[in-house]
């Protein structure tokens, strides 16, 4: 019967006496320490921005937090189908659904309006899932990424925070 004979190839490391010291690795590493932070002090170009004073824009496929759209006529896109409640995969959706009285008429296209509508931000996943099942336009995740809070009622996206103003800009997100 052959036999087979393993050779260890595995090299041991041998440490130079200035790499068993240490000084050198720290050294090395301050180096490269103060060469960024000269770089970023004085040369112009560098990746970072100051926060939040200057803000980089977002990509156009950037998902962010959710607004709500109007149609042209200023009215509340959103009919209250319920579609994007039950497509959410982490059930951040909630909706309460009312009839349009006569007086509402002209806030909604259809018979049927959300009176509440909540997005819990602790439990989006922000998979965009909501915005494609919507058949109506009205909800688009597109209103900015900055949604840290201390507290988590702060994390709830109420109606009123997520609806554009008509003219465009989205009420009561925090810029
Ligand atoms: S982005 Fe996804 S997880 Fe978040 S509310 Fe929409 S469907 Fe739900
Ligand atoms: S946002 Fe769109 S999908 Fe969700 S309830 Fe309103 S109309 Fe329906």
């Amino acid at each position: 019967m052959a036999t087979i004979n393993v050779v260890n190839v595995a090299k041991k490391h041998t440490f130079s006496w200035y790499e068993k010291f240490y000084f050198y690795s720290i050294g090395k590493g301050l180096g490269i320490t103060m060469k960024h932070f000269l770089k970023a002090a004085f040369l112009k170009g560098v990746v970072t921005v100051e926060y939040p004073e200057v803000k980089k824009q977002y990509s156009s496929r950037f998902r962010g937090m959710h607004s709500m759209k109007r149609d042209e006529q200023g009215r509340e896109r959103c009919t209250a189908c319920f579609c994007c409640m039950w497509i959410c995969p982490a059930n951040a959706i909630q909706i309460d659904a009312s009839e349009v009285t006569p007086e509402r008429q002209h806030l909604h296209p259809e018979d049927k309006y959300a009176k509440r509508f909540e997005i819990d931000l602790l439990r989006c996943i922000f998979c965009g899932l909501c915005e494609e099942a919507c058949p109506k336009g009205a909800i688009y995740l597109d209103g900015g990424g900055e949604m840290a809070a201390d507290n988590r009622q702060d994390l709830i996206l109420t109606k009123e925070r997520m609806m554009e103003k008509k003219g465009g800009a989205i009420l009561g997100q925090r810029n």
